[in-house]
């Protein structure tokens, strides 16, 4: 790199004020450099131009607030600590601060002093302010820093002010910035209308106005959302171009076509468009990467088995993995049903088979002998050999994340890959976490349906939800009760949440004793759990008590009603995924959801659930309610985290970063052009915790 980008190498501990031991805090959070401090970026701002009068101040909402300290104290609080208070008049009215055992503030916080108070503003008797962020400020004359302008505040850490950070930042943005290279290639700059990065560096910290600093933050983000979709278009790039053995399939329609005439249904428009998603991705002479998205029900599952039937014609195997073993067994059976009468073989391969017939179907995996195998995690165990693996189909990924996939993958020379999921993924997920996936969506339901009724239901409620159940069941119905625990010993003494255990006992001796009552959950062994799956499918249990194991995939078309136990303490994609389970046959089915919500969040998300049957929506209230970072994990899908930007709020600073990225990536696949190889460096130096993502050259 050039000498000016040298310059920006500057140790900290060249800076005003910072010495050995500041120079080691600094370090710790990340701080080492003039640029470290030029992209250490401000976790909010203060609109410290107009600042709002006491007698203004609203109850329930943050605030910042400037004073004079004009009394100052401690005394004990209810708990046993101490409670440092300090009051603040700005001649328009007080307010009093208060801070629990923090007793070192009385040496800091001084009458005389003028203080920016920064929180939540709450009205007792009078006007207080609980624990507010505070900073000691001079008059606005003499403090143009912190003082009559839009103040950056910063993430801090102990033993450094907000004001000495300011300043230090200050000293960087003043003396550095102008050394900055340009980290994007000057044609998206001017494409995107984006701001050049001095410009942008300089006014995401101190903006002389808002208008400057959107514009800043705008590019900023750019930046940040460019490099994951970068590496997500070098990921993809990857993949699909990658030359390999299951490759460009002959759309023969030898048993496809006979798969298709078995059916006694007619495909819906959802699951036509993906078949030809697949199709001509299989044929196409790249490698499919490609995640099918359905509700529950949509019929995902017969998707693939014309996607391994298409396999199986052009003479590869396939595998079919998934997350539980109850969900393994239940893909086995149905695909077997669709496949065996096609000549295709079908085994199933799971964790608590016996060594013998394990090692049986290993060698004839091996041997090429078994064209479709169905599994657990089992299958990517290493003694798995395939003879020439050409599919692998990944139900419920979010629950493997992307290792297992890769791991699944390298069974054969680059076989296609079909991820199946039924969690809707929000489009603005969609666009990161799934970024170098093809989707296909389904998003009609087939023919016949009936949608199901949800009722949120109250304590007082339970006898008679219970005689609802009894008279579902004595229609020949089926039902089942959800339970979030095993047994009491998960309990804690705040929470009495209901558990299966229990709840089985007193079922099936008191209210349901006259019906035939069944007990699964995680606890049990495969064997046991499958005996009693098998029997609920058969009928032979009117009323199933179970944990979440019943989650994903259980398909039993005569159960109408889930009945649903502390509901609030589920997530609300898992509620969905649990009401899928029912409304699968011609009948009316119901969902019943026993909830106390402790929360105004928690009674927001079932009232969502309770109003609309939309998968997608569902998602995206969820999304809204909780935010990305808790969605997903998206580290848990090895991305980075995004810190700066808000992949829900800036969507289309997204949309706008993934195009020129993907456009980037398909005239350069390798960034070998001399523009790109120069913001490779610059754009990487900037995040570095995203530089491992991208293994290029
Ligand atoms: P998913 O896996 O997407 O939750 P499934 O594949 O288990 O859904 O399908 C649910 C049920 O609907 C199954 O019994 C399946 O045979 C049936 N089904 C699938 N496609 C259709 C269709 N086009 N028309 C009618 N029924 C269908
Ligand atoms: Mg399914």
């Amino acid at each position: 790199m050039q000498d000016k980008s040298k310059l920006l190498e500057t140790p900290v501990r060249y800076f005003k004020g910072v010495g050995p031991k500041r120079s080691e805090i600094l370090s710790g959070i990340g701080i080492e450099t003039a640029l470290d401090l030029l992209y250490y970026l401000p976790a909010r701002y203060e609109d410290r131009s107009v600042f709002t009068k006491i007698k203004d101040l609203k109850a329930g909402e943050y605030q910042t607030v400037r004073g004079k300290i004009v009394t100052t104290g401690s005394r004990a609080s209810k708990s046993g600590g101490r409670v440092f208070h300090a009051a603040i008049t700005d001649d328009t009215g007080y307010i009093q601060a208060t801070w629990f055992n923090q007793p070192y503030l009385a040496d800091y916080l001084k009458s005389g002093s003028i203080v920016v108070f920064y929180g939540k503003v709450e009205r007792y008797d009078r006007l207080q302010i609980v624990q507010p962020e505070y900073e000691i400020v001079k008059s606005d004359e003499t403090d143009s820093l912190n003082m009559g302008r839009i103040v950056p505040v910063y993430r801090l850490t102990k033993d450094i002010t907000q004001k000495y950070l300011r300043t230090l930042i200050h000293e960087a943005v003043t003396g550095y910035s102008r050394s900055l290279l340009e980290t994007l290639p000057t044609y998206i700059v001017a494409r995107d209308k984006l701001v050049d990065i001095k410009f942008a560096i300089s006014n995401i910290h101190f903006p002389a106005n808002f208008n400057n600093l959107e514009k800043a933050y705008r590019r900023i983000v750019f930046d940040e959302f460019f490099i994951l979709q970068l590496a997500l278009a070098l990921k993809k790039n990857d993949l699909v171009s990658a030359p390999g053995g299951g490759l460009s399939h002959r759309l023969s329609g030898e048993l496809t076509g006979q798969l298709v005439k078995s059916l006694p249904f007619k495909f819906t428009k959802g699951q036509e468009k993906a078949i030809a998603d697949i199709e001509r991705d299989m044929s196409s002479g790249r490698v499919m990467n490609r995640l099918l998205e359905g509700d529950v029900g949509s019929g995902k599952t017969v998707v693939a088995a014309y996607t391994l039937a298409l396999t199986a014609e052009n003479s590869f195997q396939g595998a079919v993995m998934a997350p539980t073993e109850v969900l393994a067994r239940q893909h086995f059976i149905v695909l077997s049903e669709f496949l065996l009468p096609l000549g295709i073989s079908v085994a199933l391969l799971v964790g608590g088979m016996d060594p013998k017939s394990r090692a049986e179907i290993y060698a004839k995996i091996e041997s090429g002998n078994i064209d479709v195998v169905v599994g657990t995690h089992a299958i990517i165990e290493n003694r798995v050999r395939f003879k020439k693996l050409g599919l692998a189909v990944i139900d419920e990924q979010h629950k493997f994340g992307v290792t297992q996939r890769s791991l699944l993958k390298e069974k054969g020379d680059n076989p296609h890959i079909l991820v199946m999921t039924a969690t809707p993924i929000p489009r603005t997920l969609a666009l990161t976490v799934y970024g170098d996936l093809d989707i296909s969506v389904i998003q009609d339901q087939p023919l016949g349906r009936k949608p199901i009724l949800t009722y949120w239901v109250e304590e007082s409620k339970r006898a008679e939800a219970y005689s609802f159940v009894k008279e579902e069941i004595a229609k020949g119905r089926q039902a089942y009760i959800v339970c979030p625990l095993i047994d009491a010993s998960a309990q804690s003494a705040k929470s009495k949440a209901q558990n299966v255990t229990d709840m089985y006992e007193k079922l099936k001796t008191e209210e349901f004793a006259q019906f035939r009552v069944g007990l699964l959950h995680g606890r049990m062994g495969p064997k046991e759990k499958d005996r009693i799956m098998t029997l609920f499918k058969k009928g032979a249990i009117d009323l199933l008590i179970s944990t979440v194991v019943i989650e994903v995939g259980v398909d039993v078309p005569n159960a109408t009603v889930m009945f649903v136990e502390n509901a609030e303490s589920f997530g609300l994609a898992q509620l969905h995924q649990l009401r899928g389970r029912i409304g699968r046959g011609a009948f009316e089915s119901y969902c019943i959801l026993f909830a106390d919500p402790k929360t105004e969040e928690a009674a927001k998300r079932l009232k969502s659930i309770e109003e609309t049957l939309d998968g997608f929506q569902i998602a995206e209230t969820d999304l809204q309610i909780r935010g990305p970072g808790e969605f997903f994990g998206i580290r848990q899908h090895g991305l980075p985290e995004i810190r700066f930007g808000n992949i829900l709020k800036d969507f289309a600073i997204m949309e706008a970063a993934r195009h020129e990225a993907f456009d980037l990536v398909s005239r350069d696949p390798k960034l070998e052009e001399g523009r790109h190889v120069a913001m490779k460096k610059s754009l990487f130096v900037r995040f570095k915790d995203n530089i491992n993502l991208i293994k290029v050259a």
